[in-house]
C-alpha cells in the first residue's frame, strides 16, 4: 500500500518515467533490413512470389493451415472471407454485439445482414443469445478472440456444428494464441486477421485470410487479387478460372514493404507472446487482492495472445466511484496507458448500424437492431478497462508500476468521493 496522496489531489505521482510508455511493434534490426532489402528487391508484387509467398508459407505453417493469402488491411481480409464463403444478399450472419465494427461491417458491402449477438459476462459470444438469432437465413457465425482470450472453440464448433452454420473467425487480436493447443484461426471454415500497427504481428498496415478449403481460397483469390494471382493459383479447369483476369473486380493486395515487416516480426512472435503471457500473469496476481478490480477470467484450454490485459470495474467496492474518476486518477499517477475500449465497443451503439440506410441506399427499409437488446455488452462495455501488456524483461519494472499506481488509487478511492 502506498501511503503518498493521489497525485490528482496534489501528491507525488507514482509513475515519474514519461511516456509513451507502450509501443507496438518493436522494431529490430532484422526489421530494418528486411524492408530496405524489399526497396531493392521490389515495390509491387502481381504474383504469389517473393515476400508475399514467403509470408503467406510462414503463416500457413504457423496457423497449420493450407492456405493464407495476404491483404492490404483486416477489414479487407475480412471483406474477402465473407465473399468467398459465398455470403451475399439477404444472409445473415450472426456476430457478437461487442467487437471492433470491422468484423461486421464488410458484410454491409455484400448486402448481408451482422445480426448482433449479446455476450456474456466475459465479454464472449453468448451462445443462448446466438441460438435465439438464428433464422432460414442465416449462414455463419463469427468467433472474435477479443483482447486475444481465446472463445471457448469447443463450445462453438458444436454451435456452428449444430445449426448447420460456418464457423468463421476474426482473429485480429488473437494472433499465436490456442485453444486447446490449437492456434486461434484454425478452428472454422476460414479466419480474418488484421496485420494494423498494434496488432500483435503487425505489418503496420495489413491483413490475411487463412483456410483449409481450397474452394474457399479460390474465392478469397478472384475477391481482391485478380489477373496473375488468379491466373497462377486457380487451375485452368476450375470452373471460376474463366474470371481470373477480372476477378470480383477488387484490389486488395497487400504492399511488399508491409509484408517484409511482417515476415520480419513472424519468427519472434513466440517469443512476444511468451513474455506478454509471464507479465500479464504477474500483472493478475498483482490485482488479487486491489478492491475495484478485477483480472479476466481465462478458461484452462485458452493461451491468450494478450493483446491487451482487460480488467473489469467494480464501482461498489470503491463506494460508486464512477470507472472515468478512478482513470482521470491514474492518469494523474502517471500511467497514462491506462485506458477504455473505444472503437471497440457494442455495434448497435454505432450509427452505421442504427440506420445504416443512411449511407447504404440497399438499407434503405433496414431498421437496426433495438436499444437494449445487448445489456450484457453495455455492461461488459461500460466496465472495462485495459492496459497494455508488456512483453521484455526489462519492461517488468514499468508493469510492475503501473499495478503499484492502480493499487494506490484504488486504496484511495474514498479520497475521491
Ligand atoms: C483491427 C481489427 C479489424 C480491422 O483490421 P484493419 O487492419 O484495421 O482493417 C477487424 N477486427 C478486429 C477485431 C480488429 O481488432
Amino acid at each position: 500500500m502506498n501511503d503518498s496522496p493521489l497525485a490528482l489531489l496534489g501528491g507525488e505521482p507514482a509513475i515519474t518515467v514519461p511516456g509513451p510508455h507502450f509501443e507496438w511493434p518493436p522494431i529490430a534490426e532484422q526489421d530494418r533490413e528486411a524492408v530496405a532489402g524489399q526497396l531493392e528487391a521490389a515495390v509491387s508484387i502481381a504474383d504469389r512470389s517473393g515476400v508475399v509467398a514467403d509470408l503467406e508459407d510462414a503463416l500457413a505453417s504457423y496457423l497449420g493451415v493450407r492456405h493464407v493469402v495476404t491483404t492490404c488491411t483486416g477489414t479487407a481480409a475480412l471483406h474477402s472471407m465473407y465473399a468467398a464463403a459465398g455470403i451475399g444478399p439477404g444472409d445473415e450472419v450472426i456476430v457478437p454485439a461487442l467487437t471492433f465494427h470491422a468484423t461486421a461491417t464488410p458484410l454491409f458491402h455484400l448486402g448481408a445482414h451482422p445480426v448482433l449477438a449479446d455476450v456474456d459476462d466475459r465479454g464472449q459470444l453468448d451462445l443462448d443469445a446466438a441460438a435465439r438469432r438464428i433464422t432460414a437465413r442465416t449462414k455463419a457465425v463469427v468467433a472474435v478472440h477479443l483482447w486475444g482470450l481465446p472463445e471457448d472453440m469447443d463450445a462453438l464448433v458444436s454451435f456452428a456444428d449444430e445449426h448447420g452454420l460456418m464457423l468463421m473467425e476474426d482473429g485480429s487480436h488473437a494472433h499465436g494464441a490456442t485453444w486447446n493447443g490449437q492456434r486461434t484461426g484454425s478452428f472454422g471454415a476460414a479466419a480474418a486477421f488484421s496485420l494494423n500497427g498494434p496488432k500483435p504481428l503487425s505489418a503496420g498496415e495489413g491483413g490475411f485470410v487463412a483456410t483449409d478449403d481450397s474452394e474457399l481460397y479460390y474465392r478469397v483469390l478472384l475477391h481482391g487479387q485478380y489477373n496473375k494471382r488468379c491466373r497462377r493459383e486457380i487451375p485452368a479447369t476450375h470452373p471460376l478460372a474463366r474470371f481470373s483476369v477480372t476477378g470480383m473486380g477488387l484490389k486488395l493486395r497487400i504492399h511488399p514493404l508491409a509484408a517484409a515487416l511482417a515476415n520480419a516480426q513472424l519468427p519472434r512472435l513466440d517469443g512476444y507472446l511468451a513474455g506478454r503471457q509471464a507479465i500479464a500473469a504477474r500483472m493478475c496476481a498483482a490485482f488479487d487482492d486491489v478492491p475495484g478490480v478485477r483480472v479476466p477470467h481465462v478458461l484452462v484450454s485458452a493461451l491468450p495472445s494478450w493483446y491487451a490485459l482487460p480488467l473489469r470495474y467494480e464501482p461498489t467496492e470503491l463506494g460508486g466511484l464512477p470507472l472515468q474518476r478512478f482513470l482521470d486518477a491514474l492518469h494523474a499517477e502517471g500511467a497514462t496507458e491506462v485506458d477504455r475500449p473505444g472503437s471497440t465497443c457494442p455495434l448497435h451503439t454505432h450509427p452505421l448500424f442504427q440506420a445504416p440506410g443512411g449511407l447504404l441506399p440497399g438499407y434503405a427499409d433496414r431498421q437496426g437492431p433495438a436499444a437494449g437488446n445487448f445489456p450484457a455488452a453495455e455492461h461488459v462495455h461500460a466496465t472495462t478497462f485495459k492496459l497494455p501488456v508488456w512483453h521484455g524483461q526489462e519492461d517488468v519494472p514499468l508493469a510492475d508500476a503501473y499495478a503499484a499506481a492502480i493499487a494506490k488509487v484504488a486504496s484511495h478511492a474514498k479520497d475521491m468521493l
